[in-house]
């Protein structure tokens, strides 16, 4: 195995990053295991932050916003900030990505080649996204200039999953500093290393002590306090479908604006005049990459019914030789599952699908790799979308297939979810990927292409896939207020009364 290559120790206790410091609460009573997916073994202790902890962390976002040298700083002084990020995340990408990987078990190729790469991106993003947006000006009325202005909103609450813990978070990081906000991070209790380096990057590139804080711990204790805390003005949330509705619930109650990025069980429709080599290629990384643990995993595999059995013998003989093993590795391509629950609970669904009668095509069982969360690639034919494997989330390498007779029937049985995050569409006819563009109720839709992110554009579910969407303009609309401005173009006579 590869040693890991880490400038960071990981400290004894991985406490919060509050003001410019790290701080750790002198009680151990609330210190959790940090734990090595791949070995099953503790790598690390998390001081939780309680409610006490949290309300520190809001209060120095807060005073950085009220001080107003980064709120109010201009464009082009913030620009330079995130540029500076995003540099010193390249220099420090090695370091990053193997922190990455230790944490989450993603195979190395991919924290290198994906996650580290997107999270600096996401930097150049919003740096070059301010730089070049522009408020509006109504001049129609003769009377009447009118300009709208977008300010930053205040403290923003940004709770993070652990399936990509550097890409998910810093979007939102990068989204909320670059107009002006302060805020206050929550990733996943299980994923706390790479933002041990992220936090001294942000340090070390100038952002004032203050606007970026970190909190760690569960999400009911530390996360539920961030977001019920009154002073937090603006909550973007990514994760699972029910603690979204939790997350949902308490923002509405403190009147607070909120978006949630949450689960998929995403339809990959493969017609018979698609180009089946690319369509397999891009079956395999759908359901596979990232050890299958990704909200936009094309995890219900659609097969129109003449290409089925050729299509699956190729999709089948491709997944069992996936390689999976210690994700440090180069060779890897299947690391193991975030935790023992995950692996649990994906097994669990293997077993569902026997007493389902879907038949299991290969794979269905924990891979012995002499310790670690690790589960074999797995697909099984289903019987009907009415099954278990195909209407919940199970966030693991596990793709179910369906079959399906004409065009009208993939739609439906791909609209037929209390999901709605992207679809993956495959066919050579430009007729039918108009109409899946039109009628699939999905908040992204690739068509002949996997897992193209265009930060650009809106990204965000349909239905149960959550409220809200990131990405360019729609993440200015999160994390600004607008405020419209009018100002006299002469000096009219003004409406008076009692004159
Ligand atoms: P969870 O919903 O369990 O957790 C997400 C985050 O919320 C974690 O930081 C968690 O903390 C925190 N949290 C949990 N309960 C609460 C609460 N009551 N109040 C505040 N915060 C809370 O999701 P997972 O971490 O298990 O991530 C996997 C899920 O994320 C999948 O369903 C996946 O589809 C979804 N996801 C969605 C994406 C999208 O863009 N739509 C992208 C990636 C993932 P902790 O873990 O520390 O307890």
């Amino acid at each position: 195995m590869e040693a890991p290559n880490l400038a960071t120790a990981i400290p004894d206790r991985i406490g919060a990053w509050t003001d410019g410091h790290w701080v750790a609460p002198g009680s151990h009573a609330n210190d959790l295991p940090v734990m090595n997916p791949t070995t099953g073994q503790r790598i690390g202790t998390l001081a939780e932050a309680d409610a006490d902890a949290v309300a520190a962390a809001v209060d120095a976002a807060r005073r950085r916003f009220a001080a107003g040298d980064w709120s109010r700083a201009p464009v082009d002084a913030r620009k330079a900030v995130l540029v500076r990020i995003r540099d010193l995340m390249r220099e420090r990408a090695e370091e990053l990505a193997q922190l990455e990987t230790l944490g989450t078990g993603i195979p190395i190729t991919q924290a290198r080649g994906r996650h580290v790469l997107r999270a600096a991106m996401n930097f150049e993003f919003f740096a070059e996204f301010i730089s070049q947006s522009a408020d509006r000006l109504y001049d129609q009325n003769p009377d009447y200039l009118t300009l709208v202005r977008h300010e930053p909103v205040g403290v923003a609450g940004l709770i993070a999953p652990w399936n990509a813990p550097l890409a998910l978070a810093t979007m939102k990081v990068a989204g909320a500093i670059a107009f002006g906000n302060s805020c206050v991070l929550k990733p996943s209790e299980l994923t706390p290393l790479p933002f041990l380096p992220l936090m001294e990057i942000l340090h070390d590139a100038g952002l004032p002590d203050g606007v970026v804080n970190l909190v760690n711990g569960r999400g009911p204790v530390t996360g539920q306090a961030l977001v019920a805390h009154p002073d937090v003005d603006v909550v973007a949330f990514t994760g699972g479908t029910a603690t979204g509705r939790l997350i949902g619930a308490a923002a509405g109650k403190g009147l607070k604006r909120v978006v949630t990025e949450l689960g998929g069980k995403s339809a990959n429709i493969v017609c018979a005049d698609a180009d089946l080599d690319r369509a397999v290629d891009a079956a395999v990384l759908a359901g596979f990459s990232n050890n299958g643990q990704q909200c936009l995993a094309g995890t219900r595999l659609l097969l129109q019914r003449t290409i089925a059995d050729e299509f699956l013998d190729r999709f089948i003989a491709r997944v069992r030789a996936l390689r999976v093993g210690p994700p440090a590795e180069t060779s890897t391509e299947i690391g193991p599952l975030i935790s023992a629950g995950q692996l649990e609970r994906v097994s669990g669904y293997a077993k569902v699908a026997r007493e389902e009668g879907a038949e299991i095509l290969t794979g269905g069982d924990p891979a012995d790799l002499g310790g670690g969360y690790f589960f074999q690639p797995t697909v099984v034919r289903a019987r009907s979308n009415e099954q278990r494997v195909c209407r919940e989330e199970i966030f693991g390498p596990f793709v179910s297939v369906l079959e399906f007779e004409d065009f009208d029937e993939a739609l439906s049985i791909a609209n037929d979810s209390e999901f709605g995050l992207v679809a993956y569409v495959w066919t050579g006819s430009l007729a039918q990927a108009m109409r899946a563009a039109d009628e699939l109720r999905t908040g992204v839709v690739w068509i002949n292409t996997p897992l193209f992110r265009e930060l650009r554009a809106p990204f965000g579910g349909f239905k149960h896939s959550g409220v809200g969407r990131d990405g360019g303009d729609w993440s200015r609309g999160l994390f600004t207020e607008a405020k419209t401005v009018s100002i006299p173009r002469r000096d009219f006579a003004l409406a008076r009364l009692s004159s």
